[in-house]
């Protein structure tokens, strides 16, 4: 991606008007271009973490990484095929790992950065241990188009908890996060 170095008088100028999804470069602010490209990071960690899951036989293609004060706390995928747990998802090996090494319950100072958008189960889960932001890659759509169950859709699109929950959410457009599943199809059982 492409960081502008407006100044920061264009800054103070264009607060408050930042768009939340994809930042229009005309009015790119320093900070955002900033939060921008460490969002990018930690979620191409995601990413990797997705291929190194279906690489090892663990799990399917899903990352996910929370990190703490701008820290990786921990870096997970989907352990479904090694644990035969249907419910061992990135996201919530990612929560129960997050959890233990802080000893808390509670992760209110912590961001998930998950490679795909999460499913119903993950988004609960999410919005129980109180993380304060959300930033995934693909959309549930690219799952779906190689056999995933089209439920995953429901979990942030879903009304109930998304409404409840005063998680800040972000959709990175970021094609790597797509990609993972045409790339690793086949290589996994659904
Ligand atoms: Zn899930």
């Amino acid at each position: 991606m492409s960081c502008e170095n407006n100044s920061i008088t264009e800054t103070q100028k264009v607060s408050g008007s930042v768009p939340s999804v994809v930042p229009d470069q005309d009015h790119a602010t320093v900070e955002f271009a900033a939060a921008n490209d460490r969002d990018h990071k930690y979620l191409t960690q995601a990413v990797e973490e997705a291929y190194i899951g279906v690489e090892c036989g663990d799990g399917r293609p899903f990352g996910a990484v929370i990190v703490h004060k701008n820290e990786i706390l921990v870096s997970c995928h989907n352990m479904v095929l090694k644990y035969k747990d249907p419910t061992a998802h990135a996201e919530i090996i990612a929560i129960r790992e997050a959890c233990k090494k802080l000893n808390e319950i509670k992760l209110s100072e912590c961001e998930l950065y998950a490679s795909c958008e999460p499913c119903p189960m993950c988004f609960g889960a999410i919005h129980l241990s109180r993380l304060k932001r959300l930033v995934y890659g693909a959309k549930a759509e690219a799952a779906v188009a190689i056999g995933f169950n089209s439920i995953i859709a429901d979990g942030v699109r879903g009304i109930g908890c998304y409404h409840k929950s005063n998680l800040e959410i972000k959709k990175l457009d970021v094609s790597i996060a797509e990609q993972v599943f045409q790339n690793t199809k086949g290589k996994f059982s659904i």
